[in-house]
């Protein structure tokens, strides 16, 4: 097979895969590594790598604490990447910017805080049926503690949301809309502007689940107007372990604090506490101070390429990879239409033979590393009346000739099948 070239990609991919020494792995047999599994977590260049290897070399200590000289070193790098996360974002304020383990802790912290202060019998919380299981356990955890109800949005056919449906579910009753701006397996880019809006009509708050889209396309908290963003380092290149919850200022100020411990309080008496301001007041004990670091150098390394061009990679990727796949006749894919969808190609084989378990594993003897399974949506297959799916997704590092390989792999995948029935 020979690569289609693309005229108008706006990244030098051999430039940038030169940063990242994992990426020049080859496997068996001196196989190449062919990774297209950045939904699940992307890979580090060096400089992220650097930066944090910098840290522990040359300038770590507790931040916050120490009046000590190594201590204003790390406690600057940890407070700089704050601000690197508020400049992306585009938030008011680094008060606003709260570090976490990632997008789960952030979701947990805020169906902590907020919903158990503001939600009992009657309220409802309003999600959808395309949501990751860290948008949807703790909200069924907060209903349970607080009487309060889950409400799903359906999905159509073509992996869309339902917002007929959405229209009818918000109501008076729904006091939070929990939505991820981009499926982590139909790649749908849900409308967030328009979801935002109605929910503020109708007097609903609204957590975006950012962990697909925010290391993919630029997002402006001030100018969406939602009122909780959530995303993780480990999917926009920086490290695991660390995490944002972005929130509007007032809420999280009217917030009680979730975990408790050092570094959150003013004042500590044996009968009682004060909380200390914000961002403090959610950042328990020791921090992710390297992770968040890391995260930083990320952030930097992401603004010099420009969120616009990795966009437009990826979706030269994603419709370039529907039309080869498509080629084998023999796929089911599910959510929009590619030139409609984020760089996430989720799929199966007609009839379900071979399983989606069974196309990993054996795209793997072919160094192609794609993910299999409900991908912690499970609700979601439900819908689509499958267990498992094959899910291949990309990053700014990947090229047509990667997705040429697993469209080749995936055709001796289906050989090997075929010879065994
Ligand atoms: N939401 C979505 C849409 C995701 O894709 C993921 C990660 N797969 C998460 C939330 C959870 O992210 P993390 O595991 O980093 O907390």
């Amino acid at each position: 097979m020979t690569t289609d070239a693309c005229r108008t990609c706006p990244l030098d991919t051999d430039k940038i895969r030169a940063d990242f020494p994992i990426l020049a792995k080859t496997l068996h047999d001196g196989v190449p590594l062919t990774y297209l599994d950045n939904a699940a977590t992307t890979q580090r260049p060096r400089q992220v790598i650097q930066a944090m290897v910098e840290t522990y070399e040359h300038h770590y200590a507790n931040v916050h604490r120490g009046i000590h000289w190594l201590s204003d070193q790390s406690t600057d790098l940890y407070e700089d990447a704050r601000e690197k996360v508020r400049t992306f974002i585009n938030a008011s304020a680094r008060e606003e910017v709260i570090f976490t383990t990632g997008t789960t802790g952030a979701i947990n912290l805020v169906a902590r805080s907020w919903g158990d202060a503001n939600l009992g019998p009657g309220d409802e919380i309003l999600l959808t049926e395309m949501e990751h299981h860290s948008n949807l356990v703790p909200w069924h955890q907060l209903a349970e503690r607080t009487g309060a109800k889950v409400v799903a949005v359906p999905v159509t056919d073509d992996g869309k949301l339902d917002l007929e449906s959405f229209d009818r579910l918000l109501t008076e009753r729904t006091r939070m809309v929990a939505v991820t701006a981009v499926s982590n397996v139909l790649g749908t880019i849900n409308p967030i502007e328009q979801i935002v809006a109605k929910a503020h009509v109708a007097g609903a708050l609204v957590l975006i689940d950012g962990a697909q889209s925010v290391p993919h396309r630029a997002i402006d908290v001030e100018a969406l107007g939602a009122d909780f963003l959530a995303f993780s380092g480990h999917k926009m290149m920086g490290p695991s372990g660390v995490g944002v919850l972005w929130g509007k200022r007032e809420l999280l100020e009217a917030m009680p604090p979730f975990l408790g411990g050092g570094s959150m309080i003013r004042r500590v008496r044996l009968d009682g506490f004060e909380p200390a301001d914000l961002p403090a007041k959610f950042e328990a004990g020791t921090p992710p101070i390297v992770p968040a670091i890391g995260l930083g150098a990320a952030i930097d390394y992401l603004g010099a390429i420009g969120l616009g061009a990795v966009a437009q990679h990826e979706h030269d990727l994603t419709v370039y990879a529907h039309r080869v796949l498509g080629e084998l006749g023999t796929l089911r894919f599910f959510g929009p239409p590619p030139e409609e969808k984020s760089g996430i190609v989720s799929f199966v084989f007609e009839n379900n033979r071979p399983h989606a378990h069974d196309i990993a594993q054996l795209l793997d003897r072919h160094g192609v590393a794609v993910r299999a399974g409900h991908h912690c949506a499970m609700p979601l297959h439900k819908r689509f009346n499958v267990n498992a799916t094959a899910r291949a997704s990309f990053y700014l590092y990947n090229t047509r000739e990667e997705v040429d390989r697993l469209a080749e792999a995936l055709t001796q995948v289906q050989q090997v099948f075929r010879r065994r029935r």
